[in-house]
């Protein structure tokens, strides 16, 4: 019996009339465990091996997580889960993993630290914070997150009145695309997801985006449907990527050239009138300005700035305009590569309305309709900052999850004003943040340091509080509102009781306000089961089924709120000041940035001398899941792969370990070489996340080479204050 994601709603709906088929797999999470019988119970979750938040579903026999599947209901698993889902069950039984609290004993570094209890802990932690307050003012406490956790220890630093809170996913990952499409559309593209209606393209267009290799879940079954049915794809790739090898058309394109390319390819669809007229005139103004921008670039001059044949150039686009507007030029995610990169982003997005992608079947879809009611559960205000904060740093359009490397700048030089503890929740700022050398100089002069975290990375080895939070299986969070193209409510809820001495985060955060004076912001009520209680107000105020979220389905669809194409009845809304699409920007020209992307040159590599890329696995999440061990069997370490007539050149063989040293003098972990065809010769590639410098990291310790380490460069985005991170240029040094 096949089972599509609407069956199984239609089978919902039976199971809660109290029906059970016996051929279904899922249909209630209580009534499976039921018809099974035994010791046996499954529980709908969300995952966090990533932050796609995929639905999940926990067999759990006798205590014991012992399968974990993509729950049928949930629009971001669609009954699957990819491989580093699955492997959550390593993430949680991993006896490397942070068992109690510990307080640094000895030299900040040293890594010798005293088990301590939770009281003692947070008692500590909330001293330190409250003295760092009174001496330098609450500003002077900071915070940088990536996940879930930041929530708990955003409320903890507002509630003291310190704005100073981050997050690495703007500057260093999707904030700077997230700005260039609200500048054009008024929206962001989607957030936990792209809004890229794959499922229905005719043509897909990516740029740098290797899909497949970077395994959003629901996003790559969507890209596989597409390819399976013979959608194009169109690949801008310097490396022959797993997406690149489903390509129709693969552009070898120069490291540091897509924005030539992509205004070459504006000025084709404009000049050779192949964009959607009406859809033109009707929705987006600038139109007159943007022809007369990209006048110059044409295709002869992009396929000597690209490197790629002119033919291709142009049979490529024309390829894409044929079945516009059912096309999509895919918005990326990991955006900040070369400093200049919001105006990449706004190329793509322009691109796409010229198109008249955003609305229409195949392109992007639009925002599910669904309000939900504000709740906060009767927490007070917070208080005013104290001082205006430094995560904007000087960058105009800096969005509100800050720019973290300012924040970091600010704790080193002290100004406007000094900074003197952070809290780290959820994120190794040691992998993250580009130039690790600031990192640490601003870790080494703080006064006071606290991670909370699931693993010893290198960044939690080196604070003096280190606080454990349990995984996703035994924790809960706040109800999720999933937004693909419907709405809905998605929970998570743990499968099994926090193993060793490890808490939840919103406990440790309540715990926090409560030690810091700050009750009125704690959570309500005592015990572990305040926070589920707070869950069941939190959906009775949405107008959710709490019994449905938590024993049955996991997830809720909101009525009605699925409308993904423009109609009569439903037309697009553009939050722009306009209300239309801006193709040139009045926003960007008030703060004295082009108002139409220009294309600006990038420095090449000196001779003998390779650009860095990077990117990812699809069994790894960041540095966050190397250690985790299925996935470390599965990928135990990465490569660096070299054009093969390079290889030749140096006299290296395939297999043969090498180290890079970069334009610094900096030099990675030993490293193996992938002598290839599949990538250019002017640039090497890796995958991000290994080479870690943690010993209590049993497996991925000096497993691979570290990326980051060889960062050492970056030249911020100045409209958003993104990391350009594609600038470091390595040799390769052979072993001894
Ligand atoms: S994409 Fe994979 S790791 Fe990420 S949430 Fe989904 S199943 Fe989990």
């Amino acid at each position: 019996m096949a089972f599509s994601r609407r069956n199984f709603l239609k089978y919902a709906a039976m199971s809660a009339g109290g029906a059970v088929l016996a051929d279904t797999p899922f249909i209630s999470a209580e009534a499976r465990a039921k018809a099974e019988g035994g010791n046996v119970k499954y529980v709908p979750t969300s995952c966090e091996m990533c932050f796609w938040k995929c639905g999940a579903v926990a067999k759990v026999v006798d205590g014991k997580v012992v399968k974990l599947e993509g729950n049928p209901f949930h629009p971001q698993s669609r009954g699957k889960l990819c491989a580093r889902g699955q492997a959550g069950i390593g993430q949680l039984y991993d006896e490397d993993r942070l068992k109690h609290p510990m307080i640094l004993d000895g030299p900040r570094g040293e890594g010798k630290y005293r088990k301590a209890s939770w009281d003692e802990a947070l008692t500590l932690v909330a001293e330190k914070m409250k003295a760092i307050a009174e001496k330098h003012g609450p500003e002077a406490i900071a915070m940088m997150s990536h996940g879930s956790p930041g929530d708990y220890f955003t409320n903890v630093l507002k509630a003291m009145g310190s704005r100073n809170i981050a997050f690495p996913s703007f500057a260093q990952c999707k904030g700077i695309r997230d700005v260039a499409w609200e500048l054009t559309f008024g929206h962001k593209p989607g957030s936990s997801c792209e809004r890229v209606d794959m499922e229905n393209s005719r043509v897909i267009v990516l740029l740098g985006t290797h899909l497949g290799e970077n395994m959003h879940n629901s996003q790559n079954q969507e890209f596989a449907e597409a390819v399976s049915r013979g959608a194009k794809i169109i690949c801008v790739d310097p490396r022959y990527s797993t997406a690149a090898s489903k390509s129709a058309f693969w552009l070898p394109i120069k490291p540091g050239t897509d924005t030539a390319l992509l205004l070459a390819w504006i000025n084709i669809v404009i000049s050779e009138e192949l964009y959607d007229k009406e859809y033109v005139e009707k929705y987006t103004v600038g139109f007159d300005e943007v022809k007369e921008a990209v006048a110059e670039y044409t295709p002869e001059w992009a396929a000597q700035e690209t490197e790629l044949p002119m033919r291709q150039i142009v049979e490529a686009v024309r390829e894409l305009c044929r079945y516009a507007p059912n096309v999509v030029v895919h918005p990326g995610r990991h955006y900040s590569w070369y400093g200049n990169d919001t105006q990449r982003a706004r190329a793509v997005a322009i691109l796409n309305a010229l198109l008249g992608t955003w609305g229409r079947k195949g392109g992007m879809w639009l925002p599910a309709k669904a309000k939900f009611a504000s709740f906060n559960d009767g927490n007070p205000a917070y208080p005013e900052a104290s001082k205006p904060p430094v995560i904007k740093g000087n960058f105009p359009f800096a969005g509100g999850e800050g720019v973290t490397q300012a924040l970091r700048d600010t704790t080193i030089n002290g100004k406007p004003y000094p900074i003197k503890a952070w809290l780290v929740a959820g994120t190794n700022l040691m992998k993250s943040l580009p130039d690790q050398r600031l990192t640490r100089e601003a870790i080494d002069g703080l006064d006071f340091f606290v991670a909370i975290d699931l693993f010893p990375t290198e960044t939690v080895m080196l604070a003096d509080v280190i606080l454990p939070e349990c995984t996703y299986l035994e924790r809960h969070d706040g109800l999720f509102k999933i937004k693909t193209r419907e709405a809905g409510v998605a929970i998570r809820q743990p499968a099994v009781e926090p193993m060793y001495e490890t808490k939840p985060a919103w406990w440790i955060g309540s715990e926090l306000c409560k030690k810091l004076g700050l009750k009125e912001y704690a959570v309500k009520g005592d015990g572990m089961d305040a926070w589920e209680d707070r869950m069941r107000r939190q959906a009775e105020a949405w107008g959710v089924d709490f019994e449905q979220l938590s024993k049955h389905t996991g997830y809720v669809t909101i009525p009605d709120s699925e409308k993904p194409y423009i109609t009569e009845d439903n037309p697009p809304v553009f939050g722009t000041f306009s209300e239309k699409i801006e193709l040139y920007s009045e926003e960007l020209e008030g703060e004295g940035f082009d108002p139409v992307p220009q294309y600006e040159p990038v420095e090449q590599p000196p001779k003998n001398m390779f650009r860095l890329i990077y990117g990812r696995s699809p069994v790894h999440t960041f540095s966050r899941t190397i250690n985790t061990q299925w996935l470390w069997e599965l990928h135990k370490e990465n490569e660096v792969w070299l054009n093969k007539k390079e290889a030749e050149r140096l006299g290296i063989k395939n297999g043969q370990y090498v180290v890079l040293e970069n334009q610094d003098g900096i030099r990675c972990n030993r490293i193996k070489v992938k002598a290839t065809e599949r990538i250019r010769q002017d640039c090497v590639y890796m995958v991000h996340g290994f080479g870690h410098n943690a010993p209590r990291l049993s497996r991925a310790n000096k497993s691979g080479a570290d990326d980051q380490q060889l960062i050492s460069k970056y030249i911020e985005d100045p409209i958003t204050g993104g990391t350009g991170m594609r600038v470091n240029f390595v040799k390769i040094i052979k072993e001894a």
